[in-house]
């Protein structure tokens, strides 16, 4: 049987880089920003840029549930915003609960699936961080390790539309 194995690096938040431990501090700083009544788990992400900006996400619950949007996808929307369309390095992403907490958290299986996408759309691997409140971090250099065998936009190119089909 075929086994998947990946890299992955763990370490604290002061033995990162100095601009990582920036987009850390970045993604710490957003969860003050989240709408989680809900939840009350409150979590920020931040996106590091080619260029070296940053950008910041936070949660953003609704009383309708599935309305609900994640950190992580909350910042990556924004990089469009950007004309240059610069690339996207990094993710980091964190949280702040009712009491300090040493478990890195792992982004969900949605927002994984969003940061591939986008990793596919630049042609470049996305590092994504996965920190606690604690400084405990867990890295992947490339975000196709979080989600083996994914969906992609190359299954909807190969899907064909029935002949009579008026789309
Ligand atoms: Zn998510």
């Amino acid at each position: 049987m075929e086994q998947f194995q990946f890299p992955f690096q763990q370490s604290l938040k002061n033995q990162l880089t100095a601009q990582m431990q920036q987009v850390v501090t970045a993604a710490e700083a957003a969860t003050e920003q989240a709408y989680a009544p809900y939840s009350r788990f409150k979590v920020g992400a931040a996106v590091l840029l080619e260029d070296g900006k940053i950008l910041t996400g936070a949660n953003h619950e609704n009383a309708s549930f599935p309305a609900g949007i994640c950190a992580e996808r909350a910042a990556l929307a924004t990089v469009n915003m950007h004309e240059e369309h610069p690339k996207v390095k990094a993710i980091a992403v964190t949280y702040k609960g009712e009491e300090a907490n040493e478990t890195p958290l792992s982004p969900c299986g949605i927002c994984r699936q969003t940061i591939l996408e986008v990793q596919q759309w630049q042609g470049s691997p996305i590092a994504v961080y996965m920190c606690s409140p604690n400084g405990n971090i867990i890295y992947v250099e490339d975000a196709s390790s979080l989600l083996p065998f994914y969906f992609g936009s190359k299954a909807l190119a190969e899907a064909t539309p029935p002949v009579n089909s008026p789309f």
